[in-house]
């Protein structure tokens, strides 16, 4: 018999006033008992509608059953079929408008906890030390991937299983994108997505740090070297600004700059060598997740926090979970309101941000009310720190520096049915193509890159 319960078994988490003074995960993930209770509240529905609201089709009634049983072995046997990044999508997966949305216990209550349980079982198998993966036999081509995010990792793992010879090529001096520099290990422990870079490594991948592909060599060099397919999985990593006075003073940051010393840099432990600013009062401007993210990592250097955003409470783009873990911690919220200046004290850094106050008219073309700011209705926020999260673009570097490859107007590749961009045997997923999006999106593309990848290698073959 299923459990008829209403809700989901909640979440232990650390109570907000502990969090604020740590960078420890703030969710701790449930215990056995609480995933097998949790699992058996899932119907089986036979017409699965909530896989069809997962990105990669993960198996979902077989594993919750499996949980249900106590199988936890057997749960991560089917995740592990069609996810390479359980215990980080479990996590970050913004479940509530994929998987869970399409749950039908959520039609009178709470859908079943899908990305918990996959995250319980993926932590379950790390933590009791699942067997690795033999590299597999080489099947003598070689391919390349350009960027060690999300989309470009899980084309390599797929790839490596086919047996290719697979290089990653990652600007960075750590693998793991937007995963290691963006998401703050409150969110997302570091030590987890490093354990799944190590399974490819296990699998024979070869990951090079600090090379930027446009600068350190070109993709042209690539094709050279005998690389006989490319993925680029570069993301949209270029932060946008509003080009308002006063944005380059000292202590404005983009989110990405500042979450990448906060995260990568580990610019909050004082042995760092990373300087960063411990400000007394933040303004983030932005309403997404990134905006989240930022705020909740100044919150933890002792600063007070305000989120300002243009429009409502309503049109926060950020996940449920992260505003309202953000409220817990004491964030302030001023929205409808919107940055016009920021103005500088005599060493030219922040002291105050001049905003003007916004109401909501007639949708615009993202259905979303169009902001309007209220004429003469300026006034001063105090402060010595402004964080702009306003969105993010792809790098024109790779497109500037590489024949033939076709972006859109917002800089993103252009590619086929088969993730193939403009430029043949050149194929791309990811941020990259889509703009800013989510981890699973991009690994979903980085899957389907992989077959038409390994289809495209297959067929010079056949007709050389
Ligand atoms: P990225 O993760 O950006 O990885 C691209 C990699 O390519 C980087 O490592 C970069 O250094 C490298 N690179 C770039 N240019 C070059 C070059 N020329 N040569 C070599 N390497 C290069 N999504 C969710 O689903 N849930 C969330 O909760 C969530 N929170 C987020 C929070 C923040 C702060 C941010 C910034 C994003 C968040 N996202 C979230 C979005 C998600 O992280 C991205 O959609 C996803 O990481 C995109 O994956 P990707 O592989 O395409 O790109
Ligand atoms: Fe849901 Fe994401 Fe897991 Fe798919 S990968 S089942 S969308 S949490
Ligand atoms: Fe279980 Fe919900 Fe999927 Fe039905 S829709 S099989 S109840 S998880």
């Amino acid at each position: 018999m299923p459990n008829m319960r209403m809700d989901k078994n909640p979440m232990p988490s650390q109570a907000p006033e502990v969090r604020i003074t740590n960078v420890d995960e703030v969710t701790l993930g449930y215990t056995p008992e609480m995933a097998i209770d949790e699992a058996k509240r899932c119907l089986g529905c036979k017409h699965k509608p909530c896989m069809q609201g997962c990105p990669v089709n993960i198996h979902i009634p077989d594993f919750v059953a499996r949980v249900a049983e106590g199988d936890f072995e057997g749960a991560y046997e089917i995740i592990s079929l069609t996810s390479s990044l359980p215990a980080i999508c479990g996590r970050v997966c913004p479940q509530e408008t994929q998987c869970e949305e399409r749950c039908v216990r959520g039609i009178k209550g709470e859908p079943v906890a899908i990305g918990r349980l996959e995250r319980f079982v993926a932590d379950y198998m790390r933590e009791k030390g699942e067997a690795k993966l033999a590299a597999p036999e080489r099947n003598g081509h070689k391919v390349a991937i350009v960027g060690a995010g999300p989309a470009g990792l899980t084309a390599a793992g797929d790839l490596a299983k086919l047996g290719y010879q697979v290089t990653v090529f990652e600007a960075l001096h750590t693998p793991g994108g937007v995963l290691m520099y963006g998401i703050p290990e409150f969110r997302l422990p570091k030590s987890i997505v490093q354990h799944e870079i190590q399974k490819l490594r296990d699998l024979g991948v070869e990951i090079v740090t600090d090379y930027v592909v446009g600068r350190s060599g070109t993709i042209d060099e690539l094709v050279d070297d005998g690389y006989e397919a490319i993925f680029v999985g570069s993301g949209a990593g270029l932060p946008n600004f509003m080009n308002m006075p006063g944005e380059e003073l000292k202590g404005v940051y983009s989110a990405n700059e500042f979450l990448t010393r906060f995260n990568l840099m580990k610019a909050y432990r004082e042995d760092s060598d990373t300087p960063i600013q411990h400000p007394t009062k933040t303004i983030v401007v932005g309403g997404g997740n990134v905006a989240m993210d930022a705020a909740r990592c100044a919150k933890r250097l002792g600063s007070e926090v305000h989120i300002v955003y243009r429009r409502s409470l309503e049109e926060l783009p950020a996940r449920k979970e992260e505003v309202e873990h953000a409220m817990e911690e004491g964030i302030i919220f001023d929205l409808l309101n919107n940055p016009v200046a920021v103005h500088s004290d005599e060493n030219g850094s922040v002291k105050a941000v001049e905003c003007i106050q916004m109401e909501l008219g007639e949708p615009d073309d993202s259905g979303r009310r169009r902001p309007i700011a209220k004429e003469g209705s300026n006034f001063m926020m105090d402060a010595d720190c402004m964080i702009m999260a306003i969105g993010t673009s792809p790098n024109p570097l790779i497109r500037h520096t590489t024949e033939g490859l076709e972006t859109n107007r917002k800089g993103c590749l252009i590619v086929d049915d088969n993730e193939m961009t403009t430029r043949d045997g050149v194929f791309a997923g990811g941020d990259a193509v889509t703009g800013a999006a989510t981890v699973i999106s991009a690994m979903g593309a980085g899957k389907k890159a992989a077959a038409a990848m390994d289809q495209y290698i297959q067929k010079k073959v056949r007709t050389a």
